[in-house]
This record gives C-alpha cells, sequence and structure tokens, in this order.
C-alpha cells in the first residue's frame, strides 16, 4: 500500500479523521499491546528473566493507560525496556509535513501548520513517523533547562522571518513538544530541578505546556515514562510530590535472580559471535563470570545503592573471549576455549564497575575484584565437584609438584603437564570432559579444577600462575605418609 501524501488523500485512507482525532498516543500503546496479546508470544522480546515480575506491571501499566515509572538500580535494563515501548507504535504516523511537533493532521497544533491547511487545504503535505523516530529521550541531569525541555524564544528566528518576538511563529521547541504524538522518556529521574518537575507536572496535569513569554497553549499528546534509582526516588525532597502523585505507575524492576538468567542475559548481550574462530565457551566460565556480579551485589565492600551492574558480567565476558581469542591466535589454535585464566586477565572489564566502600577503597579495586573472582571460582567449583575425592591432586602437589599454566599458554604445551598430575583428568568427567574432547577443551577443564582448589586454599597458586602446595593450617598433620600410598604410579594411559 502507498502512503497518502496531501491530506485528501488521508481523508480517504485508514488514517482518517475519525480514527486519528480520538486515538492518542497512550489509546494506541493499548490497542497494539492487546493485538500482541491476543497474538501470544513475547511482549518484549530480549528482555530476559523479567517475565513474572516486570513484565507484566507494565502491560498492566499501558492497559491503565499509565505514565510509569520504573525503580532500580544501574544495568537493570531500565532504559532498554522503556525503549522497548516503540514497539508498540503503530508502523506509520501521519503528520503535517515539515512540522516540528509532529502535528495531527486534523488538529494541527502549531500556527504554521493551520496557516498552511488555511492555504493549501486538501493538498496539504502529509509525511509519516516510524516509532523509532517517536521515541524520545532524555537523561536527566540538574542543568536541564526549561527551554532545554520545553521551549525558548528565538530570536534569530523572529529576525529572520521578520516576526515580533511575541508571535508564534518563533518559537525553539524543546525535547517535550518534540515528542509530541509519541513516547518521551526521561532518565533518572530526580536529578531534574523543582522548577523543571513542576514543568512536567503541567503537562501531566492540563495535558498542555506554556513557553515562556507566549499567550499560547500547546496541548500535546505524549506518553511518558521515567526511570530512576529508588533510592534517589523515595528521599524526601528529591521529586515534587504533586508529580509523584500523577505518575500511575511504580515498577520496580531486579537484577537477575538465578545465575541461569544471567547467563542467558550475558550470552545475548555480549559481543562474543565473533568473525574468525571457533569459541566454545564452557558453562562453568560462564557461570563464574556472572557469579562475579552476584558475588558483587553481597559484598559489603562494595556500595549497595549504586547496585553492581548486568554490564560487568557483560564486559567481563567480552574480554574473556578476546584474552582466549589472544591465545588461540598466537598459538596457531583453530578453537577458542576461555579458562578461568582468562577471567582472571579480564580484571579491567571489572574493577570499573565497582563503586567501592570505604573498606574496598583500602583494600584497592584489583584486591576487591581478585576476591570476588576466587569466590566465584569456588562456588562454581563446589556445583560441579562437590563430593568428588580430590585428595590424590592435592597430594601430587604436596609432594612436590609444580605447574606454571600462564593464561597465554597454549594447549598443546600445557596438556601434557597437566596429565602428569595423578588423579585429576578423570575427574573432568564431571565437567563432561574426556580425552576424546580438544586439547583446548580438556586444558581449560583441568585449570578450572585446579582453580577451584586454589580457591578452596588447598592448593596455592602465586601471581606467575604457578600452581603448588597450599599452605598447610598450624594444627598437626592428620596421618603421616605412608610408602605404599605414593601416588607417583606413573601416568595413566588415555587415548
Ligand atoms: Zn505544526
Amino acid at each position: 500500500m502507498s502512503l497518502p501524501r496531501t491530506l485528501g488523500e488521508l481523508r480517504h485512507s485508514p488514517f482518517s479523521e475519525q480514527i486519528l482525532l480520538t486515538r492518542r498516543v497512550k489509546d494506541e500503546l493499548r490497542d497494539n499491546l492487546l493485538a500482541k496479546l491476543r497474538q501470544g508470544g513475547p511482549i518484549f522480546p530480549g528482555i530476559v528473566g523479567y517475565d513474572d515480575t516486570v513484565v507484566p506491571q507494565i502491560i498492566n501499566a499501558v492497559l491503565s493507560r499509565h505514565n510509569f515509572i520504573l525503580l532500580g538500580l544501574r544495568g537493570q535494563a531500565k532504559s532498554r525496556i522503556l525503549r522497548a515501548l516503540v514497539g508498540l507504535l503503530d508502523t506509520q504516523m501521519p503528520y503535517i509535513a515539515g512540522c516540528e511537533i509532529h502535528d495531527n493532521p486534523y488538529a494541527p497544533i502549531c500556527r504554521p501548520c493551520r496557516d498552511e491547511i488555511a492555504k493549501r487545504g486538501d493538498d496539504t503535505s502529509i509525511a509519516f513517523l516510524t516509532p523509532d523516530e517517536r521515541y524520545v529521550e532524555k537523561l536527566a541531569t540538574p542543568d536541564v533547562t526549561i527551554a532545554d525541555l520545553i521551549g525558548d524564544i528565538d530570536p534569530i528566528k523572529a529576525a529572520r522571518g521578520g516576526h515580533q518576538l511575541s508571535s508564534e511563529m518563533t518559537v525553539h521547541y524543546g525535547l517535550l513538544p518534540r515528542a509530541n504524538r509519541g513516547i518521551f522518556a526521561i532518565n533518572e529521574l530526580p536529578d531534574l530541578a523543582g522548577k523543571i518537575q513542576v514543568g512536567l507536572f503541567n503537562i501531566m496535569q492540563e495535558g498542555d505546556v506554556q513557553i515562556k513569554g507566549f499567550p499560547i497553549r500547546l496541548p500535546l499528546d505524549v506518553a511518558l515514562v521515567f526511570s530512576a534509582n529508588p533510592e534517589d526516588y523515595t528521599a524526601r525532597g528529591k521529586i515534587i510530590s504533586p508529580l509523584k502523585d500523577r505518575i500511575g505507575s511504580e515498577i520496580r524492576t531486579h537484577y537477575p535472580a538465578t545465575v541461569e538468567e544471567g547467563v542467558a542475559i550475558t550470552t545475548q548481550e555480549a559481543w562474543i559471535q565473533r568473525d574468525g574462530h571457533k569459541l566454545h565457551i564452557p558453562k562453568y566460565v560462564q557461570e563464574v563470570v556472572e557469579r562475579i556480579a552476584f558475588a558483587a551485589r553481597e559484598d559489603k565492600k562494595i556500595d549497595k545503592r549504586s547496585g553492581v551492574s548486568q554490564r560487568l558480567p557483560i564486559s567481563c565476558m567480552e574480554n574473556v573471549v578476546s584474552n582466549a581469542e589472544r591465545r588461540a591466535v598466537r598459538h596457531g589454535e583453530n578453537l577458542v576455549v576461555p579458562r578461568i585464566g582468562d577471567v582472571y586477565a579480564a580484571m579491567p572489564a571489572i574493577t570499573g564497575k565497582l563503586e567501592l566502600e570505604y573498606e574496598g577503597e583500602m583494600k584497592g579495586a584489583d584486591y576487591v575484584g581478585r576476591e570476588l573472582i576466587r569466590a566465584a571460582v569456588a562456588k562454581t567449583y563446589d556445583a560441579y565437584f562437590k563430593g568428588t575425592d580430590m585428595n590424590q591432586v592435592v597430594q601430587w602437589f604436596d609432594l612436590g609438584g609444580e605447574i606454571q599454566l600462564a593464561d597465554t599458554a597454549g594447549a598443546a604445551e600445557a596438556l601434557p603437564s597437566l596429565r602428569n598430575i595423578q588423579g585429576l583428568m578423570e575427574k573432568l568427567v564431571r565437567v563432561n570432559v574426556g580425552p576424546k574432547d580438544t586439547s583446548e577443551t580438556q586444558v581449560s577443564a583441568a585449570e578450572f579444577a585446579l582453580e577451584g582448589l586454589h580457591a578452596h586454599k588447598r592448593i596455592g597458586r602465586n601471581e606467575e600462575r604457578v600452581f603448588t602446595a597450599g599452605e598447610k593450617p598450624t594444627k598437626p598433620a592428620e596421618k603421616p605418609f605412608e610408602r605404599e600410598d605414593v601416588p607417583f604410579r606413573g601416568r595413566r594411559p588415555y587415548n
């Protein structure tokens, strides 16, 4: 279907006066949402982990034609959800061509459009907006002015057009009028100055705005959505109460509830499908990366109020894959398999995302980061190896065994020395790895087992990634070592 190009054509199209005049943005969102609900399938594709919590509340808010706010800590996909509302807008929306505030062809509110229709009638040109063009987003900061948000007199426009300064033709529209007939999202709402909040309140209350010094009113049609940090939002005096009162629904977001959900989000968001090498990310590496964020969210050394963003595991995973990629390229390996050593190498993607409390500051971001990885490794190790007897491996180290496993070491060179460690390789069935797997996979799994033992302080490891015997507790040794138990029985045959 070709779209109507003039007002006359528009009248005889599905965009009839009868429909466009009564269907406001919130009706449109509601109608399209109802259609989606009837159709079944996901309402907000790509939003993971909110199906039973946040999504139903958003649906209710939209069905209620509410302006609403998402309250949540950083990195809880708030902006992403707000942007997803674009999917509930019509694919095409007609407006008067050239109008800065996308006037409804049947009820223009700006002077130039009204003049245009008076002059050209049904020949008035019509243009169309796509859903993306109807979404305006603003990060609130204390220096946002009324002029930014609502508008101002533009003396240059006045001079050029030969208009009086007080003429309607000299208005420079702010973001809000430019979002007319669309969605206007303000992130971090409490950071807006009080008088700007009053301006917003007016649009919600009266449905219109007044531009300073102009005797005109602009009855705008906008769906307003907001996001905020819950502590800022509930703090006294941060939000003027009449504005708060006008926000129909208040919806709390949250971090992924389970490691599996975290893995699903990170897998979707992280840039890991790269051209070039084949990639296999072991599940335990994914879980370790995710558990770093889980551990950080519970750590007293990290500021609770700002939270730990889901962007931490996402960036971390990207760096983990890069470190493994670098190793694969160096050694001419065809398969990229990340290891725990790559997670430690991904520290630059971790430390910057932690807001440290005083105690954390004292210890330093690197120390805190390493401790988080270690805790994540210990937990993940338990999930796979709990109940597995690893004494033989520990003994090998206690008897003086040592192995260096740099994160840059190729799989082919590392594997033979790992096989020397009695009792190690056969335990890797716990992570579904056996002698028939690629050497990259076997090395990664074996290193995970060693890192797990290290995380539990059963064996030692230094900064050069040399695994050694662990420091023994001071309590008396259990049983003296007996000659016939010597674990050095030579290598097991593998292939
Ligand atoms: Zn207009």
